[in-house]
Protein backbone atom coordinates (compact mmCIF):
# COMPACT_ATOMS: atom_id res chain seq x y z
CA UNK A 1 0.00 0.00 0.00
CA UNK A 2 1.40 3.43 -0.36
CA UNK A 3 1.64 5.88 2.03
CA UNK A 4 -0.82 9.16 1.01
CA UNK A 5 0.98 11.86 2.71
CA UNK A 6 4.22 10.80 1.24
CA UNK A 7 3.24 10.83 -2.10
CA UNK A 8 0.62 13.14 -1.62
CA UNK A 9 2.34 16.15 -3.80
CA UNK A 10 2.81 13.23 -6.59
CA UNK A 11 -0.99 12.84 -6.91
CA UNK A 12 -2.65 15.99 -6.25
CA UNK A 13 -0.71 18.24 -8.37
CA UNK A 14 1.19 16.11 -11.23
CA UNK A 15 -2.02 14.27 -13.00
CA UNK A 16 -0.62 11.45 -11.02
CA UNK A 17 -4.32 9.27 -9.63
CA UNK A 18 -3.74 6.87 -7.27
CA UNK A 19 -3.97 4.29 -8.97
CA UNK A 20 -1.06 5.29 -11.18
CA UNK A 21 0.90 6.00 -7.46
CA UNK A 22 0.07 2.13 -7.08
CA UNK A 23 1.14 0.74 -10.11
CA UNK A 24 4.81 2.73 -8.84
CA UNK A 25 4.66 0.45 -5.93
CA UNK A 26 3.80 -2.68 -7.56
CA UNK A 27 6.37 -1.86 -9.97
CA UNK A 28 9.75 -3.79 -10.30
CA UNK A 29 12.62 -1.90 -11.97
CA UNK A 30 15.82 -3.22 -12.60
CA UNK A 31 19.10 -0.66 -12.55
CA UNK A 32 22.16 -1.73 -13.67
CA UNK A 33 24.54 -0.06 -12.38
CA UNK A 34 24.96 2.20 -8.98
CA UNK A 35 27.08 4.97 -10.08
CA UNK A 36 26.88 8.42 -12.05
CA UNK A 37 23.47 7.38 -13.76
CA UNK A 38 22.34 4.84 -10.86
CA UNK A 39 23.12 7.51 -8.19
CA UNK A 40 20.02 9.69 -9.60
CA UNK A 41 18.15 7.12 -11.12
CA UNK A 42 17.67 5.23 -7.67
CA UNK A 43 17.15 8.31 -5.84
CA UNK A 44 14.36 9.41 -8.44
CA UNK A 45 12.58 6.05 -8.57
CA UNK A 46 12.42 5.81 -4.61
CA UNK A 47 11.45 9.55 -4.18
CA UNK A 48 8.27 8.66 -7.14
CA UNK A 49 7.69 5.64 -4.79
CA UNK A 50 8.96 2.55 -6.95
CA UNK A 51 8.00 -0.20 -4.76
CA UNK A 52 10.91 -2.91 -5.70
CA UNK A 53 14.34 -1.66 -7.02
CA UNK A 54 17.18 -4.25 -7.50
CA UNK A 55 20.54 -2.91 -8.07
CA UNK A 56 23.46 -4.29 -9.99
CA UNK A 57 26.83 -2.96 -9.67
CA UNK A 58 30.06 -4.69 -8.68
CA UNK A 59 32.08 -2.22 -7.92
CA UNK A 60 33.64 -0.99 -4.53
CA UNK A 61 33.18 2.91 -3.40
CA UNK A 62 36.27 4.82 -4.46
CA UNK A 63 37.42 8.10 -3.83
CA UNK A 64 37.46 9.05 -7.44
CA UNK A 65 33.62 8.51 -8.19
CA UNK A 66 32.94 11.43 -5.55
CA UNK A 67 32.66 14.15 -8.54
CA UNK A 68 28.99 12.61 -9.41
CA UNK A 69 28.18 9.36 -7.21
CA UNK A 70 25.61 11.23 -5.17
CA UNK A 71 24.04 8.47 -3.58
CA UNK A 72 27.23 7.58 -1.79
CA UNK A 73 28.88 9.19 1.31
CA UNK A 74 32.73 9.83 1.45
CA UNK A 75 33.04 7.37 4.68
CA UNK A 76 31.92 4.58 2.83
CA UNK A 77 35.00 4.09 0.87
CA UNK A 78 35.73 0.47 0.33
CA UNK A 79 32.13 -0.87 0.41
CA UNK A 80 29.96 -2.22 -1.95
CA UNK A 81 28.12 0.40 -3.94
CA UNK A 82 25.33 -2.10 -4.16
CA UNK A 83 24.70 -1.85 -0.29
CA UNK A 84 25.72 1.58 -0.12
CA UNK A 85 23.16 2.29 -2.34
CA UNK A 86 20.68 -0.02 -0.57
CA UNK A 87 21.17 1.76 2.67
CA UNK A 88 20.14 5.10 1.28
CA UNK A 89 17.38 3.81 -0.28
CA UNK A 90 16.01 2.81 3.00
CA UNK A 91 16.78 5.35 4.81
CA UNK A 92 14.97 7.71 3.06
CA UNK A 93 11.73 5.20 1.91
CA UNK A 94 11.74 2.71 4.15
CA UNK A 95 8.78 0.99 2.36
CA UNK A 96 10.59 -0.09 -0.85
CA UNK A 97 12.03 -3.31 -1.28
CA UNK A 98 15.83 -3.25 -2.65
CA UNK A 99 17.43 -6.48 -4.22
CA UNK A 100 20.90 -6.66 -4.91
CA UNK A 101 23.92 -7.88 -6.71
CA UNK A 102 27.34 -7.11 -6.20
CA UNK A 103 28.11 -8.96 -9.55
CA UNK A 104 29.73 -7.76 -13.28
CA UNK A 105 27.40 -8.97 -15.12
CA UNK A 106 28.05 -10.96 -18.34
CA UNK A 107 26.36 -13.11 -20.72
CA UNK A 108 26.93 -16.06 -18.47
CA UNK A 109 25.45 -14.69 -15.17
CA UNK A 110 23.08 -12.46 -16.22
CA UNK A 111 19.71 -14.47 -16.79
CA UNK A 112 18.90 -15.13 -12.91
CA UNK A 113 19.73 -11.85 -12.08
CA UNK A 114 17.08 -10.47 -14.46
CA UNK A 115 14.09 -13.02 -14.13
CA UNK A 116 10.92 -11.11 -12.76
CA UNK A 117 11.97 -8.02 -14.29
CA UNK A 118 10.27 -6.23 -17.03
CA UNK A 119 12.00 -2.48 -16.92
CA UNK A 120 15.61 -2.57 -16.73
CA UNK A 121 17.16 0.64 -16.52
CA UNK A 122 20.77 1.07 -18.06
CA UNK A 123 22.83 2.91 -16.02
CA UNK A 124 26.69 1.69 -16.84
CA UNK A 125 29.50 3.35 -17.61
CA UNK A 126 30.94 2.11 -20.31
CA UNK A 127 29.49 0.88 -24.29
CA UNK A 128 30.60 -2.30 -24.24
CA UNK A 129 28.32 -2.83 -21.18
CA UNK A 130 25.67 -1.01 -22.81
CA UNK A 131 26.02 -2.73 -26.02
CA UNK A 132 25.72 -6.17 -24.25
CA UNK A 133 22.38 -5.24 -21.88
CA UNK A 134 20.85 -4.31 -25.57
CA UNK A 135 21.32 -7.56 -26.89
CA UNK A 136 20.14 -9.01 -23.24
CA UNK A 137 17.20 -6.71 -23.26
CA UNK A 138 15.83 -7.41 -26.93
CA UNK A 139 16.82 -11.46 -26.71
CA UNK A 140 13.99 -11.59 -23.01
CA UNK A 141 11.87 -8.47 -24.30
CA UNK A 142 12.57 -6.14 -21.73
CA UNK A 143 12.09 -2.43 -21.49
CA UNK A 144 15.43 -0.88 -21.58
CA UNK A 145 15.81 2.18 -20.57
CA UNK A 146 19.20 4.12 -21.89
CA UNK A 147 20.76 6.79 -21.10
CA UNK A 148 24.94 7.45 -21.33
CA UNK A 149 26.62 10.72 -20.95
CA UNK A 150 30.23 11.88 -22.51
CA UNK A 151 31.17 14.64 -20.83
CA UNK A 152 28.92 18.16 -21.31
CA UNK A 153 26.70 15.87 -23.57
CA UNK A 154 23.87 12.80 -23.04
CA UNK A 155 21.56 11.33 -24.15
CA UNK A 156 18.29 8.99 -23.44
CA UNK A 157 15.54 6.91 -24.86
CA UNK A 158 13.82 3.81 -24.47
CA UNK A 159 13.60 0.73 -26.26
CA UNK A 160 10.68 -1.38 -26.08
CA UNK A 161 10.85 -5.14 -27.59
CA UNK A 162 8.88 -5.54 -30.88
CA UNK A 163 7.81 -2.03 -31.08
CA UNK A 164 11.14 0.20 -31.43
CA UNK A 165 14.30 -0.12 -33.14
CA UNK A 166 17.50 -0.82 -30.17
CA UNK A 167 20.90 1.25 -29.09
CA UNK A 168 22.36 -0.55 -32.08
CA UNK A 169 20.02 0.94 -34.70
CA UNK A 170 20.64 4.19 -33.05
CA UNK A 171 24.60 3.89 -33.07
CA UNK A 172 26.29 1.41 -34.66
CA UNK A 173 28.16 -1.04 -32.49
CA UNK A 174 31.44 -0.76 -33.34
CA UNK A 175 33.78 -3.55 -33.88
CA UNK A 176 36.55 -4.50 -31.29
CA UNK A 177 34.66 -2.41 -28.90
CA UNK A 178 36.82 -1.92 -25.78
CA UNK A 179 36.02 -1.02 -22.38
CA UNK A 180 36.18 2.51 -22.20
CA UNK A 181 34.84 4.81 -19.12
CA UNK A 182 32.94 7.63 -20.30
CA UNK A 183 33.98 11.15 -19.26
CA UNK A 184 31.60 12.28 -16.55
CA UNK A 185 30.24 15.27 -14.87
CA UNK A 186 27.54 15.98 -12.37
CA UNK A 187 25.13 18.25 -13.39
CA UNK A 188 24.88 16.05 -17.07
CA UNK A 189 24.35 12.54 -15.03
CA UNK A 190 22.21 14.11 -12.91
CA UNK A 191 20.05 15.18 -16.27
CA UNK A 192 20.52 12.42 -17.93
CA UNK A 193 19.74 10.06 -14.71
CA UNK A 194 16.20 12.39 -13.97
CA UNK A 195 15.45 11.89 -17.48
CA UNK A 196 15.56 7.93 -17.53
CA UNK A 197 13.59 7.95 -14.05
CA UNK A 198 10.71 9.77 -15.75
CA UNK A 199 10.67 7.23 -18.22
CA UNK A 200 9.94 4.20 -15.97
CA UNK A 201 7.74 6.87 -14.33
CA UNK A 202 5.64 7.22 -17.63
CA UNK A 203 6.53 3.50 -19.03
CA UNK A 204 4.81 2.51 -15.79
CA UNK A 205 2.14 4.19 -14.98
CA UNK A 206 0.79 5.40 -18.94
CA UNK A 207 1.09 8.64 -18.52
CA UNK A 208 2.83 10.41 -21.10
CA UNK A 209 4.99 9.95 -24.16
CA UNK A 210 7.57 7.91 -23.38
CA UNK A 211 11.18 8.53 -25.68
CA UNK A 212 10.19 5.18 -28.21
CA UNK A 213 11.96 5.71 -31.25
CA UNK A 214 13.43 9.17 -29.89
CA UNK A 215 16.80 9.65 -28.81
CA UNK A 216 16.63 12.96 -26.66
CA UNK A 217 20.09 14.68 -26.63
CA UNK A 218 21.43 17.09 -23.95
CA UNK A 219 24.44 19.31 -24.47
CA UNK A 220 25.06 21.10 -21.55
CA UNK A 221 27.39 23.28 -23.17
CA UNK A 222 24.35 25.15 -24.47
CA UNK A 223 21.64 23.78 -22.58
CA UNK A 224 19.73 22.78 -25.42
CA UNK A 225 18.17 19.26 -25.98
CA UNK A 226 17.07 17.45 -29.12
CA UNK A 227 15.10 15.14 -30.15
CA UNK A 228 16.02 12.50 -32.71
CA UNK A 229 14.05 9.89 -34.50
CA UNK A 230 14.91 6.37 -35.28
CA UNK A 231 13.05 3.43 -36.39
CA UNK A 232 14.51 -0.33 -36.37
CA UNK A 233 17.39 -0.90 -38.89
CA UNK A 234 15.93 -4.80 -40.60
CA UNK A 235 19.87 -5.19 -41.36
CA UNK A 236 20.72 -4.37 -37.41
CA UNK A 237 22.49 -7.30 -35.96
CA UNK A 238 21.00 -7.51 -32.61
CA UNK A 239 17.43 -6.56 -33.01
CA UNK A 240 16.58 -7.86 -36.58
CA UNK A 241 17.72 -11.29 -35.12
CA UNK A 242 15.21 -11.48 -32.25
CA UNK A 243 13.10 -14.35 -33.86
CA UNK A 244 16.09 -16.89 -33.96
CA UNK A 245 15.80 -17.05 -29.76
ZN1 LIG B 1 18.49 -2.79 -33.49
Amino acid sequence: MTQPIRYKRNIEQNGITQQAQEKLFNARVLVMGAGGLGSGVIMNLAALGVGQIKIIDGDIIEESNFNRQIIHKYRNIGRAKVISAKDWVQEYNPDIKVELDKIKINELNYFNIIQGYDIIIDCFDSYESKYMLNEIAIRHKKILIHGATQGFCGQVTTIAPDKTGCLECVMQKPKNIKETVLASLSPVVNTISALQAQEALKVITGIGSPLLNKLLVFDGLTSEFKTLNYSKNPACSACSMTNIY
